[in-house]
């Protein structure tokens, strides 16, 4: 093994993008950009197994910026500034970001970034690309609209890149990146980053990579001991004044909170809404402006809570959050580790707390299996789980890990033996005991909140811009 590189400057990247490096506040590489710039800066294709969080998007767009910076130019001509790069996300949200940093790291350099995705007007994206850009961030259907309104030529592209190519093909994009790769010249370097790699990843590689070199970094430790995990059993229909009672007792700030459908995410902030707390929600139905808003509005503090689905909170820049709460269990456990990956970041500390209701016990013993932790269950008193919920919770606890939670266990499902097999009882006193966050630092939750509080402001040491400061 060779010795790891802890400076940009070791990486040969121009000194025009390791002063956008220094002016990003970034002090050292992360593992994915140490790994993947100087591959990359070779021209070979790349293989990336990372996820949003690893610092890919400065791993591809530094060196792909310093391959096309011999095109900078400043004719107006748009003829002198074709597609020569071109970058597909699946989300909209992703597509913003990935602009934004391929515009921060090449301010020094000469090139045009742009972007275009859907939900918004197509006529302001149908300027900038006539007027010309040299890399160009796109959601692949509204590329082809382009396509098809012949706004776009991608006959010039050298670099392609796949970002989250895991989720585009969950998303269905399948058969619109293979129309895209048909336009594309063969003769190009081509990167795909997925934060999994299943069959049929591996064959798109196949169809798209020229012997690449593959790349993998460990994701974000979602399991890392930052990171504690605490699931509070609870009756279906008392999930949400639950949630409401633990960010108000709590005066928890900042919360994503991931819910099942885009229905219910919207629901969900309503129903906060009305109950007082701030609260914003984002989904793929919501137009680009609203989803923006709602973004912006959580970052700047002004909703604590976010509500958002699995696939529009994918790619979000929001990362070290302090409290990431399941109102609805994943359908995946993977998805669990995605979503839990957001907290616990960079030696801050983060909570995932989990409201589990009767029948999602089979989804909560397959997270525990997958993350090989047993997750201690406190009941909130006022909200207890009907008997059967018990009853289940309790059922799945042979399958569970013997490691007992480091927490009072007069309070955590794992301090008293219960037979799965035991008729349903009612909730006996071990269940009404007092809840006791799981975190040390955190306020105790009083039992019950008088009303809603106003939200105590406080400054984010989150949201991606943490280490932009240095
Ligand atoms: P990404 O995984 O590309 O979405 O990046 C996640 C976050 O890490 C973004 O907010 C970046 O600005 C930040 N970031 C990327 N590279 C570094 C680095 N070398 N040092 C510190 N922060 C970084």
């Amino acid at each position: 093994m060779t010795a790891p590189v802890t400076s940009f400057s070791e990486l040969g990247l121009l000194p025009e993008l390791l002063q956008a490096v220094i002016d990003k506040g970034y002090t050292e590489p992360s593992p994915i950009q140490a790994q993947a710039i100087p591959v990359i800066l070779q021209g070979l294709d790349v293989m990336g197994g990372a996820q949003t969080g690893t610092g890919k998007t400065a791993g591809f767009t530094l060196p792909l910026l310093q391959r096309l910076a011999r095109h900078a130019n400043t004719s107006a001509s748009p003829a002198r500034h074709p597609v020569r790069a071109l970058i597909l996300t699946p989300t909209r949200e992703l597509a913003a970001q990935v602009a934004e940093s391929v515009r921060d790291y090449g301010k020094h350099l000469g090139l045009r970034p742009g972007v275009v995705f859907g939900g918004v007007d197509i006529v302001p994206q149908i300027q900038m690309l006539r007027a010309g850009v040299e890399v160009l961030v796109a959601t692949p259907g509204r590329l082809l609209d382009h396509v098809q309104q012949k706004t776009v030529m991608l006959g010039q592209v050298e670099i392609l890149v796949l970002d989250e190519a895991d989720r585009m093909l969950d998303m269905g994009f399948m058969p619109d990146i293979r129309r895209i790769l048909a336009l594309l010249p063969a003769k190009r370097q081509s990167l795909l980053f997925s934060a999994t790699f299943s069959e049929e990843i591996k064959r798109l590689a196949d169809n798209m990579l020229k012997q690449p070199v593959l790349i993998e970094v460990a994701r974000p430790n979602a399991m890392t001991e930052l990171v504690s995990h605490e699931v509070h059993p609870v009756r279906r229909e008392k999930k949400r004044d639950l949630l409401a009672h633990l960010v108000r007792s709590q005066n928890l700030q900042q919360v994503l909170v991931f819910g099942g459908t885009r229905i219910g995410v919207n629901r969900l902030a309503y129903q906060l809404q009305k109950d007082g707390i701030h609260a914003s929600a984002i989904h793929g139905d919501k137009s680009q402006v609203e989803r923006i808003q709602a973004l912006a509005d959580f970052k700047a503090g002004k909703a604590s809570v976010l509500v958002a689905t699995d696939v529009a909170a994918r790619g979000l820049d929001i990362q070290e959050l302090p409290v990431v709460i399941n109102f609805e269990l994943p359908g995946a456990p993977e998805d669990y580790v995605h979503r839990i990956g957001r907290t616990g970041r960079a030696g801050s500390t983060g909570r995932a707390i989990s409201l589990v209701c009767a029948d999602e016990h089979e989804k909560l013993a397959a997270i525990e299996k997958f993350i090989k932790q047993r997750i201690p269950q406190t009941i909130v008193p006022g909200f207890e789980p009907d008997a059967s919920g018990v009853s289940a919770l309790m059922h799945t606890e042979r399958e569970r890990p013997e490691r007992r939670p480091d927490r009072d266990s007069s309070l955590t499902r794992g301090g008293r033996s219960h037979s799965p097999k035991a008729p349903a009882k009612p909730v006996d006193s071990i269940f009404s005991a007092p809840y006791v966050p799981s975190n040390a630092a955190s306020p105790v939750v009083e039992p019950a909140p008088a009303g809603p509080q106003k939200p105590r402001r406080q400054v984010a040491a989150l949201l991606g811009g943490l280490r932009k400061s240095g």
